[in-house]
């Protein structure tokens, strides 16, 4: 009986261990009998349409789909750099997309799952560049441009998004506690997984009197990072990489 959970591989062809480290665990029977592997967003570095015909999709592809075959259901939730994922790569890969702010019950508890930026409320300039890129004229005009058009506006992105990060106060990036609180609030739940900022830990507080607890999802930079999800705990946990 468990539940897995894990975000922010970053999975990008520039870092081949951790692609092959990701394959490794999707095929190890810790995955094989788990209840559900859920993946909370940013999967990979950049997502450039559901019709790129680069090798790291299809290998992505193929290790979800052995583990839905296996009769392990695959949630995705997608994250800032994955948000172009579609239902045509979904069907491909054997993954059920959910949207942020899904409440799922976890092992017998109400767990509000998100990828986690829409929580990171001080950071007012990437909440107006989240606004602009989710809308859906936004979306259909960049997935009309011709793949190599693509990936080169994904790699300004990405220099954008690091100079962004470089010059923004560690705090500002961090979720905001109000903005926290009032998601378990309106999803009426003392349980919050999310991943983005990158800072793995179980923070334990009182939310309106009742017991509650927020936990973060670590990134797969230098090593594996896994959620595991028990009827009675919770355990962050790190893979080694080969
Ligand atoms: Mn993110």
């Amino acid at each position: 009986m468990h539940t897995l959970l894990i975000s922010d591989l970053h999975l990008d062809t520039a870092r081949a261990g951790i692609t092959s480290l990701f394959e490794q665990w999707m095929a190890s029977g810790e995955v094989r009998s788990a209840d559900a592997l859920y993946i909370l967003g940013d999967l990979v570095e950049a997502w450039i349409g559901d019709d790129d015909d680069a090798e790291l999709p299809a290998r992505i592809a193929a290790a979800t789909r052995a583990v839905n075959d296996a009769g392990v259901p695959v949630y995705f939730i997608a994250g800032n750099r994955d948000f172009l994922l579609g239902e045509s790569f979904a069907r491909r890969a054997g993954l059920t997309l959910i949207e942020d702010a899904t409440v799922h019950t976890i092992q017998g508890l109400p767990t509000l799952l998100m990828h986690g930026d829409v929580l990171c409320t001080d950071d007012i300039a990437y909440q107006a560049v989240r606004r602009q890129v989710r809308q859906p004229a936004w979306i259909a005009q960049v997935l009309a441009m011709p793949l190599e058009a693509r990936r080169a506006f994904a790699a300004k992105a990405r220099e954008d998004s690091r100079a962004h990060t470089g010059s923004t106060m560690e705090t500002i990036m961090d979720v905001n506690a109000d903005a926290v609180a009032a998601a378990m609030r309106e999803a009426d739940v003392t349980r919050l997984i999310h991943g983005h900022t990158h800072r793995p830990a179980v923070h334990r507080f009182d939310l309106d009197g009742r017991p509650a607890e927020r936990i973060v999802l670590g990134d797969w930079y230098e090593h594996g990072s896994v959620l595991r999800v028990t009827p009675d705990k919770v355990e962050l946990r790190g893979l080694p990489t080969a």
